[in-house]
C-alpha cells in the first residue's frame, strides 16, 4: 500500500474507539473512488468482510489493488442503478457511489440523477430485505447557494432545479428523501451524512474528474497555470480526508444517528484564490494563476455548522489546514511519475 496513506490509516485508527467498527459483513458502494476507497481500508483493516461494488465511471481500481486478493476483500464492477446485485447478508450498507466533481456531473446528468435516485432505492431495498443499516453519503450541495453561513443541517437549501448542477443536488435531495420515507415506513436504520468538501490522497486532479484543490497542486507542481474561476472571491471549507472518514465510520456505528442528518467537514473557510496562493507559495511553483470564467451556479459561500456532529459523534477535525495541504502534497510529489 502507498506509504503516506499506509501511515494516516494508522493514525486514523487510534482515534476510532473500537465500538466505531463493530460490522461484520459491509457493502460500500462507489469503493472504488475517493472516500469509498478509504472506507474500504478502515473496515478491512478493521478484519470486517469488505464487499466493494463501482462500475468505475469516476473511482479507480488502482486504488484498491492492494486489496484485491484479500480474504476479508470482494470487488465487484457493478453499476448499482441495476439492481443484480447478490442478496447476501450485510450488516452495513455504506451507499457512497456517484459522480461527485462538477465538471463531471455536469456531462452525465442522467447517469448522475439514475444512481441517485434508482441506485439508493436500490440500496434500501437491499437493505430492508436483508436487515442492514444504510448510510447515504449527501453532500454539502444539498443546500445550493446557501445563505446561512455556517450552515446548519436545519437549512432547507437554495438550489436551482433546472440548474446545471440541479442533477446533482435535486438527485442528492431525493436520495434523502427515499432513505427518510423508509425509515419512516419500515423503521429502516438509515442515517444521512451531508459530507462538505474533502482533500487529501486519492482525490483526483485531472480533467473533469479534478476538484479544485487537487487540480491546483497537481497544476502548480508541473509549472502549469493555476485556473482560478472568476475573481477567486467563493469560498469553500476543506476537510482533511482522515477527518472526514472518522466522521462517517462513527456515524455509521452511533446509536443516536438512527434517522439523522448530520453535516461533516472543517470550519475553516478560504477562498478560492487564497488557496491558488498559498499552493503556488508551499509548492514553490513557477505556475501563474490565471482567471477564467465562473460556472454557473456555483455557491458563493460554503461552511458547515458542525455542532451537531460534535455533539452526536463526539467529532471534531483534527487536522489543521495548512498540515492538511502539506500531506496532501507530499502524496503528490510520491506518486507523480518522474517525468512529465
Ligand atoms: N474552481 C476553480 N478552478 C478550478 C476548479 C474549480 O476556481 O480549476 C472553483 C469552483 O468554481 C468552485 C471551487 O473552486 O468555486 C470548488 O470547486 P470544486 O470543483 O472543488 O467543487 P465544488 O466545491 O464546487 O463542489
Amino acid at each position: 500500500m502507498d506509504p503516506v496513506i499506509r501511515s494516516e490509516l494508522d493514525t486514523l485508527h487510534v482515534q476510532l474507539d473500537s465500538d466505531d467498527l463493530p460490522s461484520r459483513n459491509v457493502l460500500i458502494t462507489g469503493g472504488a473512488g475517493f472516500l469509498g476507497s478509504w472506507l474500504c481500508d478502515v473496515f478491512v483493516k478493521a478484519h470486517a468482510v469488505v464487499y466493494c461494488v463501482d462500475n468505475l465511471s469516476t473511482g479507480l481500481k488502482e486504488n484498491l489493488v492492494h486489496l484485491l486478493g484479500m480474504k476479508n476483500f470482494v470487488f465487484q464492477e457493478l453499476d448499482v442503478a441495476r439492481p443484480d446485485l447478490e442478496d447476501r447478508r450485510y450488516d452495513l450498507i455504506l451507499h457512497f457511489a456517484s459522480r461527485p466533481s462538477p465538471g463531471e456531473y455536469r456531462q452525465h446528468p442522467i447517469e448522475t440523477i439514475a444512481v441517485n435516485a434508482e441506485g439508493t432505492r436500490n440500496m434500501l431495498e437491499l437493505a430492508r430485505k436483508t436487515d442492514a443499516r444504510l448510510l447515504l453519503a449527501s453532500t454539502s450541495e444539498v443546500y445550493g447557494d446557501a445563505q446561512i453561513i455556517p450552515t446548519p443541517e436545519a437549512y432547507w437549501g437554495n438550489v436551482n432545479p433546472l440548474g446545471p448542477r440541479s442533477c446533482y443536488d435535486e438527485s442528492k435531495r431525493f436520495a434523502e428523501t427515499l432513505c427518510i420515507g423508509y425509515h419512516r415506513t419500515y423503521g429502516l436504520d438509515v442515517r444521512i451524512v451531508r459530507i462538505f468538501n474533502t482533500y487529501g490522497p486519492r482525490l483526483r486532479s485531472d480533467g473533469l474528474y479534478g476538484r479544485a484543490l487537487s487540480r491546483f497542486i497537481d497544476q502548480a507542481l508541473s509549472g502549469r497555470d493555476i485556473t482560478v474561476y472568476g475573481r477567486g472571491e467563493q469560498t469553500r471549507s476543506f476537510c482533511y480526508v482522515t477527518d472526514t472518514v472518522a466522521a462517517i465510520v462513527k456515524a455509521a456505528a452511533s446509536p443516536r444517528m438512527k434517522g439523522e442528518v448530520v453535516n461533516i467537514g472543517n470550519v475553516y473557510e478560504v477562498s478560492i484564490l487564497d488557496l491558488a496562493e498559498r499552493i503556488q507559495r508551499i509548492t514553490n511553483s513557477k505556475s501563474n494563476i490565471i482567471f477564467l470564467p465562473r460556472p454557473a451556479d456555483d455557491p458563493q459561500r460554503r461552511c458547515p455548522a458542525i455542532s451537531k456532529a460534535k455533539q452526536l459523534l463526539n467529532w471534531f477535525p483534527r487536522v489543521n489546514f495548512e498540515d492538511g495541504l502539506l500531506r496532501m502534497i507530499t502524496w503528490f510529489k510520491e506518486r507523480r511519475p518522474a517525468k512529465r
